[in-house]
């Protein structure tokens, strides 16, 4: 059985090395769609939609209305700093890829009940664009 919720958050990044349009500071109404697959409990749920909720929203507050800059991106973590801005530096290019490992590796440090066999995540950057990944939960 699965199941799943769709969390939205806004948040500024760039990508530094890239040739094109993405180098510029610029932002995207993210979403993320985290489905869970596992046997339903003796209530006949995977997970509480709630639980859910409890989990992400944390993760996803820290983010929202933040710029994502990679740790090695020194000149534009000098100027959020300046400018007194909400970042988040982590220690990878911004892409969605990367985006969405770094959610799924969030989620997956959270105390998940036994019953949960995997996670996926799928990261949209615009509406018509994402990036996914799932890993199997060991127990
Ligand atoms: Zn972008």
């Amino acid at each position: 059985m699965k199941i799943a919720k769709e969390f939205t958050w806004e948040m500024g990044h760039r990508l530094s090395f890239h040739a094109g349009k993405c180098k510029n500071l610029h932002g995207h109404s993210y979403k993320c769609w985290v489905e869970l697959s596992g046997s339903p409990n003796s209530n006949g749920m995977v997970l509480d939609y709630y639980e859910l909720k409890k989990i992400v929203e944390p993760i996803l507050d820290e983010l929202d209305h933040s710029f994502m800059v990679y740790k090695n991106d020194k000149e534009l973590i000098n100027v959020l700093e300046k400018l007194n801005s909400r970042f988040a530096v982590v220690d990878f290019e911004t892409t969605a890829e990367n985006i969405c490992l770094y959610l799924l590796n969030k989620i997956k440090s959270a105390n998940l009940p036994d019953n949960i066999q995997s996670i996926k995540m799928r990261v949209l950057e615009t509406e018509n664009s994402y990036a996914e990944q799932e890993i199997e939960l060991s127990k």
